[in-house]
């Protein structure tokens, strides 16, 4: 396994390069303080935290597993100790509200905090990421006593949280969900059901556990208009705060699973459970909405995160595993052999990992800032930023976490067979990076969220608000020097739009049009909208070096890396295209019994 080295640099330049961070935050109320200092600092401490504490334990953690008892379940080990630091040193307030004592940083620098840890060990940051969707329920919905019972100690990182949706019958279509709640003289609930797939149910790493749980009422209605919310802890609080008795929601088992093998996931049993109503009844899944972007954006970093370790292995790998020699003559003359990194094929798929990498940071970075707008900005830019999101944020979930699992998937074939052996790392790497594509809503599910509620359900518009940016952005630097970056983003954003209305007139006669068109589009629009960042930082480095400040290299990598990703990457659109554009019929004449021949 590559140990972790954290990418500061390319994190600092887009952040204070590319993304106009500091005028951006010195806007938004109460982010003043969050100066691109003050940021850094944050930065490097959290990658030393990545490199030197989380890192050591991705490959052990894999090996050994958790282990599930009538106890609870034991995580592997390290992991306690390491979770206890995270705690000691504040991490996990970074970006809370300061009313339950969080530090009230921009969420942007909790996603790169997010980053950093969850390329060291994705399957520890499983823990306390679950605990942020817990956070952002309660912090939007919960009332004021159940802020006050529960917020301190989970924003502290004391406790941990989990959301409860997923049942053995249903995952994507939660409108079939059958746990129970029904209601009790003393105004709390007796939830009782199974649970499936609970990622951080049961754990030896905090005092309590607070669940999250989605459950049906007697009288509610059928599908997703009969769904509540509801919080169950592990062990019920008192009410002075201080941890009560034993709640009746226990552990029944934990997955084998093919990857993150250091994530408890668990089957929780809850019975007769006492849960407590989290705002009105039946409106439960509508309440889930409101942080379900940031929480497709925290797991869209995975596949960020699972492309640059992928790459970080491979390119010590390429440079130093000798087989034949380079097609226009030797370059280690005096070694038997060159080293794979002068091979075109091996370098096509470093570049491709670096570029999904780099792209990837640009996009999730962005988007996280668009969250701060949504909370913090004026009404107008808080609304066009939550436009935004709504259209970028399927995107970023189903493409990145796609294109991470290509980039891990590189890995092992850089390392040739030895990609395939555990003890190298890499095919842990493509076996963790596998379950973003399935969790947080699948990329078929992102795909008809995209196609279906985002582009067409908004008769385009918030497709056109991210293409106009698009056609401003080749304005703004409308110099012979950019063309071949602005050029194709013109192309593209308008073929995009063509397509989409295309794809909509055909939707309107078949409805089956758009699901067949829906993974397709999205991987086309995945490829354009990272073309868009690509431009972007493309255009940066130009003028940097045009202005000769120095740290060229740095720069002229990042136009090869664009160069590369417009010449060979972006070029996969046409076949999304045609693909999409081929009509429903290839996917739907057959009848189901002739798929058995
Ligand atoms: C390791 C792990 C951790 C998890 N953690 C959690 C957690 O913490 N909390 C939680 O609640 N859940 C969790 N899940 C559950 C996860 O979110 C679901 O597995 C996921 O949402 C998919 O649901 P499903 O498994 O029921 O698949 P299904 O919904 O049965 O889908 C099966 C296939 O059908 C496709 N499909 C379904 N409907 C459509 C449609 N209308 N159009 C096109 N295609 C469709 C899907 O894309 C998929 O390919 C976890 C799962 C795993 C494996």
């Amino acid at each position: 396994m590559p140990s972790y080295k954290a990418p500061l640099r390319d994190i600092q330049f887009v952040i204070n390069e590319v993304l106009d961070t500091e005028n951006l935050y010195q806007g938004l109320k109460g982010y003043e303080e969050a100066t691109p200092d003050l940021m850094n600092a944050i930065i490097e401490e959290g990658a030393k935290f990545a490199e030197n504490v989380l890192s050591p334990l991705n490959q052990s953690g894999d090996e050994e597993g958790c282990v599930w008892s009538e106890e609870g379940v034991k995580t592997p080990a390290g992991f306690p100790e390491a979770y206890k630091q995270y705690v000691d040193n504040g991490w996990p307030s970074l970006s809370a509200e300061p009313e339950f004592g969080g530090q009230d940083m921009p969420s942007m620098l909790g996603i790169v905090i997010n980053e950093l840890a969850g390329t060291a060990n994705w399957s520890w940051l499983m823990y306390p990421g679950l605990s942020h969707g817990c956070i952002k329920t309660l912090e939007a919905h919960g009332s004021p006593e159940q802020k006050q019972q529960y917020l301190p100690k989970l924003v502290s990182g004391n406790w941990t949280g989990t959301m409860c949706l997923t049942e053995s019958h249903c995952g994507s279509d939660l409108g079939l969900l059958r746990t129970k709640a029904e209601p009790q003289a003393d105004g709390s609930y007796a939830i009782t059901g199974t649970k499936i797939f609970i990622s951080a149910g049961e754990h030896d790493m905090s005092d309590n556990i607070v669940h999250i749980v989605i459950a049906r009422m007697p009288d509610a209605p059928e599908g997703t208009k009969g769904i509540s919310l509801f919080v169950v802890p592990k062990f019920n609080v008192n009410e002075d705060g201080s941890i009560g008795d034993r709640n009746s929601v226990h552990c029944a088992s934990i997955e084998k699973k093919m990857g993150i093998k250091a994530s408890a996931t668990c089957v929780m049993n809850f019975d007769s459970a006492k849960g407590y109503l989290i705002g009105e009844p039946n409106r439960g899944l509508n309440m889930m909405f409101t942080f379900m972007n940031t929480a497709r954006i925290g797991t869209a970093i995975q596949g960020l995160a699972h492309a640059e370790l992928a790459y970080q292995g491979s390119l010590e790998y390429a440079r130093e595993r000798l087989a034949m020699r380079s097609l226009t003559g030797p370059k280690n003359p005096d070694g038997p052999a060159d080293p794979i990194i002068v091979h075109p094929d091996v370098r096509r798929m470093l570049l491709t990992q670096k570029s999904i990498a780099e792209g990837s940071r640009a996009m999730l970075y962005y988007l996280a800032q668009l969250g701060d707008i949504v909370e913090r900005g004026d009404e107008e830019s808080a609304k066009k930023a939550d436009d935004l999101m709504a259209l970028l944020t399927p995107i970023a979930k189903a493409f990145v976490t796609e294109a991470g699992l290509e980039a891990a998937n590189h890995g092992i074939q850089i390392y040739g067979g030895h990609g395939f052996i555990r003890e190298w790392g890499m095919e842990q790497i493509a076996r963790d990076a596998r379950i973003a594509t399935l969790y947080e809503g699948t990329t078929g599910i992102q795909a008809l969220d995209l196609i279906g509620r985002k582009v067409l359900g908004s008769g385009g518009k918030l497709l056109m608000g991210f293409t106009e940016m698009m056609g401003e952005f080749v304005a703004e630097n409308d110099d012979e020097a950019y063309a071949e970056f602005t050029a194709p983003l013109t192309k593209y954003k308008d073929e995009w739009l063509t397509m989409s209305l295309e794809v909509g007139g055909k939707a309107m006669e078949n409805p089956d049009e758009a699901g067949a068109a829906s993974v397709d589009y999205l991987m086309y629009s995945g490829y354009v909208a990272l073309a868009y960042f690509w431009a972007q930082m493309a255009v940066v480095a130009h003028k940097k070096i045009a202005e000769g400040e120095g740290d060229t290299a740095f720069y002229e990598a990042k136009l090869m890396t664009a160069r590369f990703y417009f010449q060979r990457i972006l070029p996969r659109t046409m076949s999304h295209k045609e693909s999409l554009l081929s009509g429903a019929e290839n996917l739907m004449d057959m009848p189901e019994a002739m798929f058995a021949f």
